[in-house]
């Protein structure tokens, strides 16, 4: 069985660098992906996975090596009984910068070739009708302290990949619409240029919620689900798709935008534009408001919810309860139009899943019957990481589907 690509084009690819072909490149990629699968293994192994022979594996990871992709990792007498061969495994110093600006904190990280998040800061910030330039400028010197970080620890950041709560256009660097933050039209790409200095694949913007399910299906309880509608609350609520094991992004790339499903077509205004939007039913400030709780910011509000609740407060539990119904609203309609049958809920979901999950559930049951078991509502594991892991992620695959773009020009 050959998967090489190789094996079914034996075109000479060329090999001087900067000409790298069509060919090689697949290749490289093919033994990326292929050491992303079976961990620390050897060439013999990886020509036997990949199809490719001994000898084009040998090159290819030299080139990989080089470009600080791919390491020697030993002697490997386990996989090679009788003959103890020297392992190659992903570069683990090999990472990206993950950035998140979200309505009341901003987060950073730093996630390597292996999926390993190696450093996590959140800080609380209002970042709510704030000029662009400001919130950026904070944003900045976040990711200054994770590069400096990362550099210490001998990590070489080669892209960066930032998420926020809103429609993006990924390819011009663009956020065209954040409404929770108040950012329309905000042209970002220079920002994102200089962003990381070393990093010569630069930095990309995705939506939030986009991004916190590909973290789910990447790195958390979504790995093993090959379909599911991932929901995330907050101020807004986002929402990603994931379709056989992918996301399904939408001709613009924004589709997901649950919040902004009518779930009462009498119902108030909303920050779109539109009226009777899920976000004013379940988002936190609708709750909050419904729960009685005043005062204090976002973080401190949401500790006197839980408080409320674990005391069996009904106005709280009825608030909650309000939520989850309209969630599954919204969800129902969802379920049915994609003939998706799970759901990853995060954020403020994942917080309050003891009190919010069994009033969605109800709800579903109610408005698309049958649809959902009970073990097809699992809550994020991945909290405020989710998102800026999802960002890098996005541009660790980048590196895995181009490491061309990395090899040393000499
Ligand atoms: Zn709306």
């Amino acid at each position: 069985m050959s998967t090489g690509v190789e094996a079914s084009r034996r075109a000479t690819a060329p090999t001087s660098p900067g000409r790298v072909g069509d060919v090689r490149r697949r290749n490289l990629s093919l033994i990326l992906h292929q050491l992303g699968l079976s961990g620390q293994t050897t060439r013999a192994r990886l020509a036997a996975d990949t199809g490719l022979t001994k000898a084009s594996v040998s090159s290819l990871v030299a080139d990989l090596v080089s470009a600080g992709l791919v390491m020697e990792v030993g002697l490997n007498r386990a996989a090679e009984r009788g003959r103890p061969g020297l392992g190659v495994a992903l570069n683990t110093a090999a990472a990206a910068l993950g950035l998140e600006i979200n309505v009341d904190y901003m987060a950073a990280g730093v996630l390597n070739l292996a999926g390993d998040l190696q450093f996590h800061q959140v800080v609380e910030q209002h970042n709510a009708g704030k000029d662009p330039e400001e919130v950026l400028g904070r944003l900045t010197e976040l990711a200054g302290q994770a590069l400096q970080q990362a550099e210490a620890a001998g990590l070489t950041v080669h892209a960066g990949g930032l998420a926020v709560p809103g429609l993006v256009d990924t390819a011009s660097g663009r956020v065209l619409n954040a409404p929770n933050i108040g950012w329309r039209n905000v042209d970002i790409a220079e920002w994102a240029a200089s962003l990381v200095p070393e990093g010569i694949l630069g930095t990309a913007v995705f939506n939030e919620a986009n991004s916190a399910a590909l973290a789910e299906l990447w790195y958390g309880h979504g790995r093993g689900m090959g379909n599911y509608l991932f929901i995330s609350g907050e101020v807004g609520i986002g929402g990603g798709i994931i379709i056989d094991s992918g996301l399904f992004a939408g001709p613009g790339g924004n589709a997901g935008e649950i919040g902004h499903i009518v779930v009462d077509p009498e119902g108030p205004e909303c920050s779109c534009g539109g009226s009777g939007c899920l976000e004013r039913y379940a988002g936190q400030d609708a709750v909050f408001v419904r729960a009685g709780i005043e005062g204090g910011n976002d973080a401190e509000r949401m500790a006197a919810l839980l408080e409320a609740l674990e005391d069996g407060d009904e106005q709280a539990l009825a608030a909650v309860r309000r939520a989850g119904h309209y969630l599954g609203v919204a969800a129902s309609s969802t379920f049915r139009l994609l003939d998706i049958d799970a759901a990853v809920l995060g954020g403020n979901f994942a917080t309050l899943e003891r009190w919010i999950t069994p009033a969605f559930h109800a709800s579903v049951e109610e408005h698309a019957p049958a649809v959902l078991a009970a073990d097809d509502v699992v809550v994020s594991g991945l909290g405020r990481q989710a998102a800026l892991m999802g960002a890098a992620g996005s541009r660790i695959r980048t590196v895995i589907e181009h490491p061309h773009l990395l090899l040393k020009q000499h």
